[in-house]
């Protein structure tokens, strides 16, 4: 028998939605950052077993429409809640939540695993009151769900949430070809870890004011040939990303470069180009060009 089906995993920015993705999936398939919002894009992570598949789907958050990417961002939401056969609900030790979108989740006939997230924040002998408060709390809002505390960052109970999963899952062949590990091109991820280390690197609105495509992904004998464009909205950031002299430039194509290599475990030779392009985040002819 073979069993398979799709997993999404909402919840608020910052609960560790991408960290629990990544220990799942054994792969650093989605970017992870102290700064919320920075997964933008719908991620597949794809889980192989002989006799079952696992397809993840790492989602922005729950988060306001307030300009066109976020509105496109929440439309990558509710469409995470159609098509799902499990919803991971991920939330925080001793944060009681709630939001709208909660009532849509009632409606729906998908089962539903409530991760408590973080529990190692909480020394044990504090851990378990605060966790009967947010077992209690989050019993009365989905009464017949699961509720599993863990911690994504220390694994802690992941074998419990993955014998679950399993175990809600119904009977099905495999969606994807066995040897998919996502659905995302090696060049997205070569996007994504540039973006994580600008997040490092620079502070303010930069990170929010880039995007990056990688226009060249070329494999050579030895190496790999990579060449991306960083648009920035006004020239001023363009300076700021380059630094005095080049040398901010030229830590992030240092940390990228090592990043990228051991993602691809594969040598490669990294061109940096910063390109304006104003406006581009209200602009949805743009934002399709970027692949939104
Ligand atoms: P997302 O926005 O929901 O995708 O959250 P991330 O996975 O990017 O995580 C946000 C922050 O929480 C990062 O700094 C993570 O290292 C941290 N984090 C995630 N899971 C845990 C956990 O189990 N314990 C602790 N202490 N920190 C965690
Ligand atoms: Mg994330």
């Amino acid at each position: 028998m073979h069993k398979s089906g799709f997993v999404n995993i909402i919840g608020f920015p910052n609960t560790g939605k991408s960290t629990l993705m990544n220990s799942l999936v054994g792969e650093r398939l989605s970017i992870i950052t102290y700064k919320p919002q920075t997964t933008r894009h719908r991620i597949l992570g794809i889980i192989n077993e002989s006799n079952f598949q696992i397809i993840f789907s790492d989602t922005p958050g729950i988060i306001n429409p307030l300009y066109p990417m976020q509105k496109i961002m929440m439309q990558y939401v509710e469409k995470s809640l159609e098509d799902a056969d499990i919803i991971l609900l991920i939330t925080e030790i001793g944060k009681l939540e709630y939001l709208p979108i909660f009532n849509e989740l009632k409606k729906k006939n998908v089962p539903i695993i409530i991760l408590i997230n973080k529990i190692d924040k909480i020394g044990i002998k504090c851990r378990e009151n605060i966790l009967y408060h947010g077992i209690d709390y989050w019993h009365k809002l989905f009464p017949n769900s699961e509720i599993l505390p863990i911690s994504a960052l220390k694994k802690t109970n992941q074998d419990l949430l993955m014998n679950k999963i399993i175990a809600l899952l119904s009977e099905h062949p495999p969606y994807y070809p066995k040897e998919f590990l996502s659905n995302r091109s090696k060049r997205f991820f070569v996007n994504e870890i540039i973006r994580e280390k600008i997040f490092f690197l620079y502070k303010k609105e930069i990170p929010y004011s880039v995007e990056i495509n990688t226009v060249l992904f070329k494999k050579e004998k030895t190496f790999i040939d990579i060449l991306s464009y960083i648009y920035v909205e006004r020239s001023s950031q363009k300076g700021i990303l380059i630094g005095n002299r080049g040398e901010t430039l030229k830590k992030l194509k240092f940390f990228s470069i090592r990043s990228i290599e051991s993602f691809l475990r594969k040598k490669i030779k990294l061109k940096l180009h910063v390109k304006i392009c104003p406006n581009w985040r209200y602009d949805y002819k743009k934002l399709k060009f970027f692949g939104y």
